[in-house]
């Protein structure tokens, strides 16, 4: 048998190393701006055709390379940000792998001009699936400028597997906007189609997330700022009464890292606990700095997990200064006292009639009749999990109960959930849930038939988004206008909504599509899922009647005949459960001991 083993070609290794580095547009953007950054840049300008499918160009000012080193820039492995394993403890460049320009050059067309301040010509590299095609002195700015055309040309399984157009732009704008936010003392700019998307001039701390984020920003954040020994924290939390319904603008960053953590996350939820309504979401925006040597820096160019030596120390810290914040800027707490805690009855208008209270007895009944052991033993059988029984229920003919329903006895608890009696016990129904698996029924329906129904506004509206939920809303425009949105572009960022979905609630258009795109964008990365699955769940979610609403009796009737005439009543959209049934069976058992 001859050897079998042989090193694979550097084009091949490139390409295979080009799939963890480069997975996306977007992941090519974040490399090469910060590279920008780390060549210390203090301007870089982004540029993107089709989401970066046909074009994305980055161009900075920062100290741009010489003729080797820009060719040598390409190998994998090529750094000059560390020597030797000692340098990984002092990492402080946002590079140091050496990988992203051999990966992105491996899977596409790339140019490359640099110069350096003292050299009269600068170098332009043409380089194609990690070959160079071309190199040769030209003359152009100080700085770099990095432009990749036709990402995955040669992996087209790739470039098959790259979503749509906006969905692509989200990406973009979600990893400018994380390298964007930490380094306001830098300009940037995105162009996409020939369009600005974002002008971002050097600023403060502050002026860049109102910049980001939208004006209304800078009333909505209170600093927060700890210095200990072996971390200092600087940046912002939103005021409480902006937190929202689902999660926001929660931003962490160590030594001008995003990173996520889910640990100090908690730390901030926890020093939140008391101001803000459990299920809403602060904003945050939270730089650490701390000696590199302390933190693991092996960090993967596309994870942004990252983990301290000193976690706990650093959970306490964090969790103190955002309390002290919240009390220094005597942000107090607006807690929900809860006074729903007993059953709610409707009051009787003094001008009701008066009528006997009447019983209905079962002519039936015999006191003296037993349940056999082997009826009992069948029955029980039957909700083992609670799957039989609620399959019982929707099976059971729910015509047949309407009557009965309306005439029994039907009452909140808190506000929150519904209670009545049926055949076989107490039907126990969450409103929330329970709407929203109504709604999403109906939406799938309208989606599935395209056919909606709408309401005209009195006075039509005019919304403005952030460039990254402008590009959400393109997304799901042609779902949310079949669902009754009459809703048009109207200039940057800007729509005009003249109709609204019929039979809804909406009380404020702009931030019920805020909450809607939140929603949305959260789902995203869940699992794959039809857009109009998504859209249906997300428009459910935020169109329910919330916990806490109080409902008529005739709501309340409506709300479970419609539940029961959903295909899949038990269960929200989400899998949660709609209602529990306490049977018969259960309150002998428990209150007989049975
Ligand atoms: P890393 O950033 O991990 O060092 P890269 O592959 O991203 O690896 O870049 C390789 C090298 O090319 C960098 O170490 C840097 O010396 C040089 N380089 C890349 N981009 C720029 C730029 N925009 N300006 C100046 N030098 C750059
Ligand atoms: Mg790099």
């Amino acid at each position: 048998m001859p050897d079998i083993i042989h090193l694979l070609p550097d084009s091949v290794a490139n390409q295979i190393a080009a799939g963890e580095v480069i997975q996306r547009p977007a992941s090519a953007i974040k490399e090469l701006m910060e590279n920008s950054i780390d060549a210390g840049a203090s301007r870089v300008n982004v540029i993107v055709k089709s989401s970066g499918k046909i074009l994305l160009e980055v161009i900075d000012d920062g100290c741009g390379m010489s003729e080797t080193d820009a060719r040598l820039s390409f190998e994998r492995h090529s750094t000059s940000k560390i020597s030797n394993a000692k340098d990984l403890m002092s990492v402080r460049t946002l590079g140091f792998r050496g990988e992203a320009l051999a990966s992105v050059a491996a899977v596409a067309q790339v140019e490359l001009k640099t110069k350096r301040v003292e050299d009269d010509l600068g170098t332009c590299i043409e380089i194609e699936g990690s070959k160079v095609k071309n190199q040769y002195p030209c003359s152009c700015q100080n700085g770099t400028s990095i432009a990749v055309k036709n990402l995955f040309f040669n992996v087209p399984a790739r470039r098959n597997f790259l979503k749509s157009d906006p969905a692509e732009m989200r990406h973009i704008i979600e990893e400018f906007q994380r390298v964007a936010l930490i380094h306001p003392d830098i300009a940037f700019t995105l162009h996409h189609n020939n369009q600005l998307v974002f002008q971002l001039d050097k600023t403060h701390p502050k002026g860049r997330i109102a910049g980001i984020m939208g004006n209304q920003y800078s009333e909505r954040l209170v600093p927060v700022e700890e210095k200990t020994d072996i971390i200092s924290i600087r940046g912002f939390i939103g005021k409480p009464q902006f937190a929202r319904k689902t999660r926001g603008e929660q931003y962490f960053f160590v030594n001008k890292r995003f990173i996520r953590h889910g640990y100090l996350h908690h730390a901030i939820e926890s020093a939140f606990e008391e101001v803000i309504a459990k299920n809403s979401f602060p904003a945050y925006f939270i730089s650490f700095d701390v000696d590199p040597a302390t933190i693991d820096v092996n960090i993967h160019p596309t994870k942004t997990e990252i983990n301290f030596q000193n976690q706990q120390i650093i959970y306490a810290v964090l969790r103190s200064a955002v309390k002290k914040a919240l009390g220094i800027h005597s942000l107090t707490p607006s807690i929900d006292f809860d006074v729903e805690q007993s059953i709610r009855f409707e009051p009787f208008s003094s001008d009701r009639p008066v009528v006997q209270p009447k019983i209905t007895v079962n002519p039936d009944y015999n006191p003296f009749e037993e349940q056999t052991g082997e009826e009992r033993r069948a029955k029980s059988e039957e909700k083992p999990g609670g799957d039989a029984q609620a399959q019982k229920i929707i099976e059971h003919d729910w015509s047949e109960e309407d009557d009965t329903i309306a005439g029994k006895i039907i009452f909140q608890i808190s506000n929150t959930y519904i209670v009545t009696i049926i055949k076989s016990g107490l039907l126990v129904v969450d409103q929330k849930a329970a709407h929203q698996r109504i709604l999403y029924e109906q939406f799938m329906q309208w989606l599935n038939l395209n056919q909606g129904a709408s309401q005209q506004l009195l006075y039509p509206q005019t919304v403005k988004f952030s460039p990254i939920d402008t590009e959400v809303i393109k997304e799901i425009l042609t779902e949310i206008r079949i669902l009754g949105f009459d809703i048009n572009e109207f200039g940057k960022n800007t729509f005009i909504v003249e109709g609204v979905p019929a039979g809804l609630e909406i009380k404020d258009t702009n931030a019920f599509l805020e909450n809607l795109i939140e929603n949305y964008k959260n789902r995203q990365t869940d699992i794959a899922m039809d857009k109009k699955t998504h859209v249906a769940r997300s428009m459910a979610k935020q169109a329910s009647i919330g916990s806490g609403r109080r409902l008529t009796q005739e709501e309340m009737n409506n709300l479970i005949d419609k539940l029961f005439s959903c295909s899949t009543p038990d269960i929200t959209p989400d899998g949660l459960p709609t209602f529990l049934i306490v049977s018969m069976e259960e309150m002998e058992k428990r209150l007989k001991k049975i």
